[in-house]
């Protein structure tokens, strides 16, 4: 395993470094305020800054595929996608890099057909168009993807949706034209072959945005977490990806390397938290001496430079998995990172918090917001628990078949 960047990757390291700081962070401020005060519009800086990521080559670098993009790997990916996690959430969207267009991209790459590649993939990449993914229902657990009860009926040449998503990321987006819907099609086969993944026109008749959901106040404009319910939504047969009873699968195959840059981007959210505690406690002075030097902060700022260096490297040796032997090879470890790295981030999101005394749970800072993007990442693409049951299961496979299985 060598992870030392090869040229190309640290050439885009470079150039991405030198954006991020030059061109979206300046920008970051007025973003974020512009995106409160007129929530589901997209501030017109976006377009500029796009306009000019995608002429440095700075564009949908997340796919490991040259007819798309400059191709990276996972491992070489991974540094730039933690860059983007400093300059949350304008630079992904800046470098057409976010979720959950990432995840949708990948998936219309790996089964879409050629007419729903050209009618969805081609302007998404062109970041012309925005997308959602609804697969989690109010109704049922839904850490357990073979519960969606949403259906996906065949009738004739038209498949039919009916049942209500929430937590739909993105749905809030003034562009987002489509979602990928999962519903179960055939109630009598394995309930790994139940369901079905539809590709939905968001202006499809019977399609309605409803309320959007906040993260501990946050909604995450322009984006937003929507609920959205589906009434006798009628579309051709050949909205299904991959056809009928693919669900389960695709929503398996599509969650490697998007947890790859969702960790990275965590990784950088908690190197700006670690670097925010240093400035506060280096700064500020109480009983006489600088934060840094009273009680335990010493170590507390040791233990998270240890806790943020040990998660990227368990990262990047993922990533090189998946590079080397795919999803699938990968498996264990995706759960490993999954687990892992939210709870560091919060950890260490927490520890600035705490070292900003009020003013860290007030938007002076950007903590409060930071730490309910980590949080919410204990959650999003599956709980923790999820992840650590699957760990465990790979552990104890190696002592006991029965155990394991
Ligand atoms: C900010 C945010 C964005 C999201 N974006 C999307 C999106 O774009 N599209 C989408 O479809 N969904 C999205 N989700 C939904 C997310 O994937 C689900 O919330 C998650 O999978 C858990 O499902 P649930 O909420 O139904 O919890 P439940 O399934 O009800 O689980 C509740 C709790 O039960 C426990 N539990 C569950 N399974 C186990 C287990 N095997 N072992 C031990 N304990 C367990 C865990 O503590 C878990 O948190 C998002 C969620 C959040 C918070």
């Amino acid at each position: 395993m060598d992870f030392a960047p090869t040229a190309r990757a640290q050439q885009f390291h470079d150039l991405a470094q030198d954006f991020i700081g030059t061109r979206v962070v300046p920008e970051l401020p007025g973003y974020l305020a512009e995106a409160r005060a007129h929530p589901w519009q997209v501030p017109p800086v976006v377009e500029t800054l796009k306009a000019e990521a995608r002429a440095a080559g700075l564009w949908n670098l997340f796919l490991p595929d040259d007819r798309y993009g400059p191709g990276l790997s996972n491992t070489e990916y991974a540094p730039v996608a933690e860059l983007t996690g400093r300059a949350m959430p304008l630079a992904p969207e800046v470098f057409n890099c976010n979720a959950p267009d990432t995840g949708n991209a990948e998936v219309l790459v790996h089964y879409g057909s050629d007419q729903q590649r050209e009618q969805w993939l081609t302007p998404l990449l062109a970041g012309e168009i925005r997308s959602a993914f609804c697969m989690t229902e109010p109704g049922v657990a839904s850490s357990d993807a073979a519960n969606m009860a949403a259906t996906a009926t065949l009738a004739g040449d038209e498949v039919v949706l009916n049942g209500t998503k929430w937590w739909s990321t993105g749905i809030g987006h003034p562009d987002c034209r489509f979602v990928i819907f999962m519903g179960v099609t055939d109630p009598t086969a394995h309930k790994y072959r139940r369901h079905s993944m539809v590709l939905v026109p968001t202006d499809a008749p019977g399609v309605e945005i409803g309320r959007m959901l906040p993260v501990f106040g946050f909604f995450d404009e322009p984006y937003g977490h929507g609920e959205v319910s589906f009434t006798d939504v009628r579309l051709p047969a050949d909205a299904i990806i991959a056809g009928p009873g693919r669900g389960f699968e695709i929503a398996q195959g599509r969650l490697g390397p998007g947890r790859i840059h969702h960790c990275m981007r965590a990784i950088g959210l908690a190197e700006v938290a670690l670097e925010l505690a240093c400035r506060r406690a280096t700064d500020r002075v109480a009983f006489g001496k600088p934060l840094a030097n009273l009680g335990g902060n010493r170590e507390r700022i040791a233990e998270a430079r240890l806790a943020i260096d040990q998660a990227r490297l368990l990262v990047l040796r993922t990533a090189w998995l998946l590079d080397q032997h795919g999803v699938a090879g990968a498996r264990n470890e995706v759960s490993q990172i999954k687990a892992v790295v939210p709870r560091m981030a919060c950890d260490v999101i927490d520890m600035a918090i705490q070292i900003h005394g009020g003013a860290g749970v007030s938007d002076v800072f950007p903590l409060a917001e930071m730490y309910a993007g980590a949080r919410a990442l204990r959650l999003a693409d599956g709980p923790d628990e999820v992840h650590l049951g699957m760990v465990a299961r790979a552990e104890l496979h190696k002592y006991a078949e029965g155990v394991g299985a």
